[in-house]
């Protein structure tokens, strides 16, 4: 499918940002470049279930861009979680109104706000150079796009941020365990990264699980279908982050401290 842009439009520049590691980089590289990159403002689209470590780079975030003179725009859904989570259940595979009704709903309020202004936004996002299935448009021919990739255009790969973001202590040693954040709350989490909720914050953990339960057992009681939760249910996945998983990152973490004081 084409998608027309209206070239004569002003743009409107802004740099979308998560709080992990990618766009925390991208941001500091805009920063440092903005030439190159033109800057109006910062976006953040702000959910409740984000981990709550990257919360807090989004705070040290807006207190960069502040300093800097530049604007720092947080945007939340229209709809809360729990309201969504009422309507439709726990995200899953079949409904991941997360994305698309609850996240995506942030971008649509900001692009259709700049689009009022007579407008036309173009985003920064922080792909990185080895992520070339996910581009839109060829690197080194940015100017005429609705969006952009700095850190690709500069030719910086996953594992050198990933290498960087592991001791960088703004991100509490999130990245020493995973690759790349998500939401706390994801259908998708692995069994490791559960494991690290339910490390950081067991009622949160325990939230989740009565949630999926409540789901698997709602499913069934309104369409006669039976769905489990990583096909084995709720309660199994709960049982073997408790008492495997738990264990698995927990060694992971005493190791890490070890070589800390090496
Ligand atoms: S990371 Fe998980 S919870 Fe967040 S929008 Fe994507 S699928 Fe949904």
């Amino acid at each position: 499918m084409w998608c027309v842009i209206n070239l004569s439009l002003r743009p409107v520049h802004y740099a979308s940002v998560s709080g992990g590691k990618d766009s925390f980089c991208m941001l500091n590289l805009i920063l440092n470049n903005l030439d190159k990159y033109p800057l109006d403002m910062v976006v953040h689209f702000e959910l409740e279930i984000d981990w709550g470590w990257s919360k807090r780079v989004i705070d040290e975030m807006q207190k960069r861009c502040e300093a800097a003179g530049i604007t720092f725009l947080r945007i939340k859904p229209r709809k809360s979680w729990e309201e969504l989570y009422e309507k439709y259940g726990f995200p899953n595979a079949h409904a991941r109104w997360c994305n698309s009704e609850y996240k995506l709903d942030c971008k649509k309020q900001l692009e259709t706000w700049i689009r009022q202004q007579n407008c036309r936004p173009v985003a920064y996002i922080g792909l990185c150079a080895d992520e070339k299935a996910r581009f839109k448009y060829k690197i080194g021919n940015w100017q005429d796009q609705e969006c952009c990739y700095p850190l690709a255009e500069e030719g910086i790969e996953e594992w050198q941020i990933l290498e960087w973001a592991k001791t960088e202590p703004i991100f509490e040693g999130y990245y020493k365990y995973f690759k790349r954040q998500g939401c706390m709350l994801c259908p998708f989490l692995s069994m490791k990264e559960m494991a690290y909720l339910l490390y950081i914050d067991e009622d949160m953990f325990n939230y989740m699980f009565d949630c999926i339960k409540e789901t698997e057992e709602r499913i069934l009681r309104e369409k006669g279908k039976i769905w489990l939760f990583k096909t084995v249910g709720a309660d199994t996945i709960k049982h073997r982050v408790k008492n495997k998983w738990k264990s698995i990152l927990e060694m992971e973490i005493n190791q890490y401290s070890i070589f800390d004081y090496m």
